[in-house]
């Protein structure tokens, strides 16, 4: 009975990301789940479907759970909210070399490719033209000429879709490429540690560790609930290749906007030797309002973990604004708190 299902326990992370599931019926059967529960929430969308590993849906535990909610496709996401647009951070038409953006004065942001293992329905980047934005390794000479022109910049941040979801051979030529440049740190923004950890294999290893300078890996976790021993084990291989690792999360309405969810994730992330980093306000991108949590509410709850955990277990709460020079802080002061 079991045989048509997709044994991803015994397979390469290569497979697992070629078997991802992408329809109801198998996420069901895999999770565990009614469909008929489901079917009534689900849609097909018309792009940026239903895409979730094994390793991560098998980690969600009934139909109303903090996982299921930000992968699931649901009619929600077809609610017309005026402020919620396609290009929210306004990316587009920002890159001096293709598929670069310089936004911030010291680092560089690159977004290697537009694949993902996981559709997070709340994903900025959702609309993103990857298409016409996709450095190659012909675009290294136009790269590194950047680099030179612009000592400030000292970090480059690989993003996407997502940087591990390159095979080795890309990601070495990559980190060859960044070896001969001034750069002082490459950053990775990924979520596959998360929700495919077997993506953490010797090769990729071997390249970290032989990598000659600060190698950061910001990983992507809203909830306690999407972190166990196999996440564990390849955060632990990470940090002894060299890489700081850190958390960023993103506060999501009914999936971590509680402040039990969000001390049990510090608690659970430092655990396995993870620093949080960030808390982003949601970015308002179209399809994403029902997961919406008003700034005086995440003011609020923020000032609870204020009091709730040490301070290197907060992250900072921050939003993104277009057109600033940095991430925005949230002002903890704010007279809409004060006047509810
Ligand atoms: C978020 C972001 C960065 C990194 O910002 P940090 O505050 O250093 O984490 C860099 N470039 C762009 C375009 C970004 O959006």
């Amino acid at each position: 009975m079991t045989a048509s299902l997709f044994d991803w326990q015994n397979a390469s992370w290569q497979s697992q990301l070629a078997h991802v599931i992408d329809n109801l019926d198998t996420l069901c059967k895999v999770a565990g789940l009614d469909k008929q529960a489901l079917q009534e929430q689900y849609v097909l969308p018309k792009s940026f479907g239903l895409r979730v590993p094994h390793a991560f849906a098998v980690k969600v535990r009934g139909v109303d759970d903090p996982i299921l909610r930000q992968i699931l496709p649901t009619h929600e996401e077809q609610v017309v909210a005026p402020d919620f647009v396609l290009d929210p951070l306004g990316e587009a038409h920002k890159n001096p070399v293709r598929g670069m953006l310089h936004k911030y004065k010291s680092r560089v942001l690159l977004t290697l490719t537009g694949a993902c293992a996981v559709h997070c329905r709340y994903c900025f980047r959702q609309h993103f033209d990857y298409g016409a934005n996709l450095p190659k390794s012909s675009d290294q000479q136009a790269i590194g000429d950047y680099l030179k022109a612009h000592r400030d910049v000292d970090e480059v941040v690989l993003s996407g879709g997502d940087p591990l979801s390159l095979s080795n051979r890309r990601l070495g030529d990559w980190l060859d490429f960044f070896a001969d440049t001034n750069l002082k740190t490459v950053r990775l923004h990924t979520r596959l540690p998360v929700v495919l950890p077997a993506r953490i294999d010797q090769e990729l290893l071997a390249l970290f560790a032989k990598f000659p300078k600060k190698l950061v890996v910001v990983i992507h976790t809203n909830h306690s609930q999407e972190l166990d021993d196999a996440n564990a084990a390849a955060f632990l291989v990470l940090k002894q290749a060299g890489a700081v690792l850190l958390n960023q999360a993103v506060l999501l309405r009914g999936i971590n906007d509680t402040v039990a969810a969000q001390v049990s994730l510090s608690h659970r992330l430092f655990d396995m030797g993870v620093l949080p980093y960030y808390l982003h306000l949601l970015d308002k991108v179209a399809g994403a309002a029902h997961f919406e949590v008003p700034k005086n509410e995440a003011v609020g709850l923020y000032w609870r973990l204020l009091e709730e955990l040490s301070g290197y277990l907060v992250p900072k709460l921050v939003q993104e604004q277009a057109g600033h020079p940095h991430k925005t802080p949230v002002d903890l002061y704010q007279r809409s708190l004060v006047l509810g």
